[in-house]
């Protein structure tokens, strides 16, 4: 079977795929159908933060399908409760709701921001602020509260009760939050809208006119949690806590799973049949993210990703230097960006030919999101091709 040729007639047509099918992972390496090895510098999108068929992750997958794969949230389960602990143990939160995505933990993040201002006896607010080039998910309540035309373009009427702001402006946000505003919601670091990393004040400012003003505040982590930017969660970063926080992509490492995590305050409006979802937390993704969860922190691997991370900004910036063509480069961690003055597309198609998998977003931002166990040669390996492909273009 012509892979590329069948999906392209038979799946809907909603990406624009490159043109490669992948057959295989290990590590920080997968291969295609043709047999050629990628150093994956993407991870599926800050998925695979442990890299791609990781042994104990493996492991830890068949022995849960062996026991026990799905029963419905109508009973209790250990690989559930297990991981509601471990994530309230290491975060701010002291409750989590389990689905299957991040517009599905935004989903509910949202539906609770709303619920707890009626439960607190104030039905007129409703309303939410969100950031401008935001990211939330494809969802209509997510795609609604995402600050990106292109998003929202084609589904109107979208979700009535967003207001957009300059994300990293405090003035504007102080003027934007009125008396129907439930809920401030931001990426700490957004991903889609650029990699761009807040001065360090601002989320400290968020929280503060949040509680003057009494509305809750929630941090979308789908992409910069479960290790990411070199921290569990990149509010740790800036010292700041949410009442409500969402996780999604790294947490499984590549199987569905989101969660939305709550202070007992704010959780407290959800009740039983406020929200519900079948998938939710079965024991099989769990039982994963348990052990995504604990490789992670017991094995060394976070304490790595700033220095990492750190190296990979530093080797950007030397071939920044050299290239003009790269303009500025940011992040956080491994999550880290580069921005070109030119389109991204044939930079990320060239380091393809070479055997590297990034991707850019926003037209020219070039993405490097690798597995957090990517090693130096490998960061190495990948800059040497950079630099050929910037000097070719
Ligand atoms: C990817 C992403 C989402 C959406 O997650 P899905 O699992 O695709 O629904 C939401 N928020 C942020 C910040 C993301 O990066």
């Amino acid at each position: 079977m012509d892979i590329k040729q069948t999906a392209d007639k038979h799946i809907a047509n909603t990406y624009a795929r490159y043109p490669l099918a992948l057959v295989k992972g290990q590590g920080c390496t997968v291969w295609d159908d043709q047999g050629n090895a990628y150093t994956d510098f993407l991870a599926g999108i800050a998925v695979c933060n442990l890299g791609h068929a990781h042994p104990q992750l493996v492991e830890a997958l068949a022995e849960q399908a062996r026991v026990l794969w799905h029963v419905s949230n109508l009973f209790y389960t250990q690989p559930q409760t297990e991981l509601a602990q471990w994530l309230t143990a290491h975060s701010f939160a002291d409750r989590v709701f389990f689905g299957n995505s991040g517009a599905e933990a935004n989903e509910a993040a949202i539906k609770l921001a709303r619920k707890y201002a009626k439960e607190k006896g104030e039905p007129g607010r409703y309303r939410i602020v969100s950031m401008k080039q935001s990211f939330h998910g494809r969802t209509m309540a997510t795609l609604s509260a995402t600050g990106q035309e292109k998003v929202r373009k084609g589904y109107d009427p979208i979700l009535e009760g967003f207001d957009f702001v300059a994300f990293n402006d405090i003035e504007e946000l102080s003027c934007a939050i009125g008396p129907a505003t439930c809920a401030v919601m931001l990426e700490p670091i957004q991903g889609e809208g650029g990699i761009i990393v807040p001065h360090k004040e601002y989320l400290a400012q968020v929280r503060r006119l949040c509680d003057e003003k009494g509305c809750l505040l929630i941090f979308d982590e789908v992409q910069t949690g479960i290790g990411r930017t070199g921290k569990l969660f990149a509010y740790e970063h800036f010292g700041v806590a949410p009442d409500i926080l969402t996780l999604a992509k790294a947490l499984g490492n590549g199987l569905p799973i989101g969660a939305m995590l709550a202070t007992e305050k704010a959780a407290s409006a959800f009740v039983p049949g406020a929200h519900a979802s079948t998938f939710g937390g079965t024991p099989l993704v769990t039982a994963v993210a348990l052990k995504v969860l604990r490789l992670l922190t017991e094995e060394g691997i976070l304490a790595q990703v700033e220095a990492k991370g750190a190296y990979l900004r530093q080797k950007l910036e030397a071939l920044k230097a050299k290239c003009p063509v790269i303009t500025d480069v940011r992040g956080k961690g491994l999550l880290v960006g580069a921005l070109l003055d030119t389109a991204g597309a044939p930079i990320v198609k060239a380091c393809m030919a070479k055997g590297y998998l990034i991707n850019c977003v926003q037209d020219n931002i070039l993405r490097f999101a690798p597995p957090l166990i990517i090693s130096r040669e490998e960061i190495d390996g990948l800059m040497q091709c950079l630099e050929e492909v910037l000097k070719e273009a």
